[in-house]
């Protein structure tokens, strides 16, 4: 079995600072520290943080005192003001690109735009962006539902949850456009996914097999299966190397193996070694090629 890895694939620097601002927090803590959901769409992320004494939540009326950790997919402010009043202290892990989108709406909702978010209802993400501008914000993600937004002749604009595709992202704008000539763009699609996506494409159509690793949970994750199917039909989504199935393989395979942007290392490493070593037992010896990346940093391209 030949394994091969794309440029770009797992962790990013937005779920790299929350994963350790939340180990930080839970090591220098006196009282209790909770979690507002999970720290990134990753089970075993969530359950190492579990693991370390941090104790996750729903609702911030849950908490009656200590730390309260908002995860890097951000809040809506009224969520942080309440914890605020209920004297928490509040540790936001909410990753800078995120920040971005809710500075963004917030100068737009200011100037009364009317603002299309192209993403999924109940994502943490979109949900928290929302709560910037409730009144002024519209949310979709199917080409169908562009046909029932409001009419306007005033200004609006388009921004997108950070884990979209380019070329859908892109989809979406053409058919906008046509309905709303004064349309304002604002691509807002995270730097990390489209890189992920390009290096995962980059070598989809070479493999007989596509692997990403990562949770169902994860729209990123989800995203780059999708995308790795449509130039390798056998690709398949894993939580962890436990879900790796022999029946999939032969054993002389050209595999690639990707991972979303919540995925860490170690997961990746685990189902390489599993390919390894389903591959030695199918009486082939495995190789591994790994494409080098550029180490990544919080660069803004829109
Ligand atoms: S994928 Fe992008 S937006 Fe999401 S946490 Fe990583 S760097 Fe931030």
């Amino acid at each position: 079995m030949d394994i091969f890895l794309p440029e770009y694939a797992g962790v990013c620097v937005g779920v790299k600072r929350a994963i350790n601002l939340a180990h930080k927090t839970a090591e220098a803590a006196t009282g209790p520290v909770f979690i507002l959901h999970e720290i990134v769409h990753n089970t075993h992320v969530v359950k190492d943080l579990s693991d370390r004494g941090v104790l996750s939540v729903d609702e911030v009326r849950e908490v009656d005192s200590g730390t309260l950790l908002i995860s890097a997919h951000g809040v809506s402010p009224a969520v942080i003001a309440d914890a605020r009043a209920r004297n928490l202290e509040v540790v936001d892990t909410t990753c800078p690109l995120v920040s971005k989108i809710h500075r963004i709406v917030k100068t737009l909702a200011a100037k009364d735009y009317m603002i299309f978010l192209l993403g999924e209802k109940n994502h943490d993400e979109v949900m928290g962006v929302q709560g910037v501008a409730e009144e002024n914000i519209h949310i979709f993600h199917r080409k169908e539902e562009i046909e029932s937004l409001p009419l306007t002749d005033g200004p609006v604009a388009l921004v997108s949850q950070t884990t979209q595709s380019i070329k859908y992202f892109d989809e979406i704008l053409c058919l906008l456009q046509e309905r709303y000539p004064q349309l304002e763009i604002h691509n807002t699609i995270c730097d990390a996914t489209e890189k992920r996506q390009t290096s995962a494409l980059a070598i989809a159509g070479d493999m007989d097999v596509m692997i990403t690793v990562g949770s169902m949970s994860s729209a990123n994750s989800r995203r780059l299966q999708e995308v790795s199917a449509g130039l390798c039909p056998a690709s398949y989504l894993v939580d962890s190397a436990s879900e790796v199935e022999v029946g999939w393989f032969s054993g002389g395979e050209r595999v690639g193996v990707t991972a979303g942007a919540s995925t860490p290392e170690w997961l990746i490493e685990g189902v390489i070694l599993k390919l390894m070593e389903i591959s030695r037992a199918k009486g082939f010896e495995p190789t591994v090629t790994r494409n080098e990346s550029a180490e990544e940093e919080f660069i803004e391209t829109h």
